[in-house]
């Protein structure tokens, strides 16, 4: 039989979803708007409505709506009573990435929620394929993404001023935009998810220049060479443009380089390899440069003697000036 593509999932308006759920997801960037709607502060709608938690879907601790019995606070006379600014994962339920089967949807949902009887998900054919709203799952992806390296790393101390205003600069940047896409299309595709793990560290970063409050620059970092030197042992000699360079070496040479942050994460698109993200900036200048670097497992393990020592990382621009400007990175693989 001929599947059948459904763009518009037609919702019938049961409020079934919103009543049956222990948590709704949230984002930060979400929150700011929901609060702004209510004319509420964020800190005050946080307070009143919200958690940060993990969950058996999600180990990774993230910010939800607290439900009441299972309904969700905004749950009016059977009707979302903040239509127009409802979260991303209500405006595109059922969908969270852009197609995917009716069988497996239905599955899903079964397995988590008891809909069965007034869902209209259940009324389609199972071959029918669902088609997500492309635009929304991007900016979804986005805001969960920053969210999700926020919560990580942010400890016992919250600011949301920090997430929001990192996911209101990538999701108004294209570029990023076209990796959530890439991403919400196909994220199981091994090209397609390592990008996203590359977008995530660069996230990341940006996230930690935000806390230190510092502007922040990413660097191209175009690995080169090894090198090695009698006092470091092995080096990565990276190749950048003249201007990083001149960059690097002034908070190098400046001697006021007091922010460094190393981040080594194991990539699950191409296994064996990690993806070093490293962060300098200077507190007195309130400025930082980080740059994004995939290596090897065995290769790192090498050039750190197993973890024990540091990874030497130079940058040169194509003035040949003969110098090399570089950090020691403390990494942990
Ligand atoms: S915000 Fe609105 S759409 Fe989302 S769960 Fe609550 S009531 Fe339902
Ligand atoms: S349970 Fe299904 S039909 Fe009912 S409101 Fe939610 S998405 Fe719409």
């Amino acid at each position: 039989m001929m599947k059948k593509v459904i763009r518009d999932f037609e919702c019938a308006m049961c409020g079934g979803c919103c009543a049956s759920q222990d948590l709704v997801q949230l984002t930060t960037y979400e929150l700011y708007r929901l609060s702004r709607s209510l004319q509420m502060e964020p800190a005050e709608f946080f307070d009143k409505y919200c958690v940060v938690t993990a969950t058996s879907l999600n180990p990774m601790p993230h910010l939800y709506i607290k439900t009441v019995n299972g309904a969700c606070p905004f749950l009016k006379d059977n009707k979302c009573s903040v239509h127009e600014s409802r979260p991303y994962a209500c405006q595109a339920y059922p969908m969270r990435v852009y197609w995917v089967l009716t069988r497996d949807m239905k599955d899903f949902v079964r397995a988590h929620y008891k809909l069965e009887d007034s869902c209209s998900l259940f009324k389609l054919d199972d071959n029918d394929v669902l088609l997500g709203d492309f635009e929304l799952l991007s900016r979804q992806t986005i805001a969960y993404w920053v969210d999700d390296a926020y919560f990580s790393m942010a400890g016992g101390t919250v600011d949301l001023s920090v997430p929001y205003r990192v996911a209101d600069l990538y999701i108004h940047d294209k570029g990023m935009r076209d990796v959530a896409k890439r991403y919400v299309v196909n994220p199981e595709h091994p090209p397609v998810a390592y990008d996203s793990e590359l977008a995530y560290a660069k996230i990341t970063l940006t996230l930690q220049a935000a806390v230190w409050d510092t502007s922040f620059a990413l660097v191209s970092a175009e690995r080169q060479e090894t090198g090695e030197d009698a006092r470091i042992g092995k080096y990565l000699l990276m190749a950048t443009d003249d201007e990083s360079v001149k960059a690097l070496r002034l908070l190098v040479e400046s001697g006021r380089l007091d922010l460094a942050r190393t981040l080594a994460m194991e990539s699950k698109a191409r296994k064996g390899t990690f993806i070093v993200a490293a962060l300098h900036g200077s507190s007195t200048d309130h400025v930082a440069l980080g740059f994004v670097l995939g290596a090897e497992k065995g290769e790192l393990e090498a050039f750190t003697e197993n973890g024990n020592k540091p990874l030497y990382v130079f940058f040169k621009g194509s003035a040949a000036d003969g110098k090399l400007t570089g950090f020691p990175l403390n990494i942990k693989i």
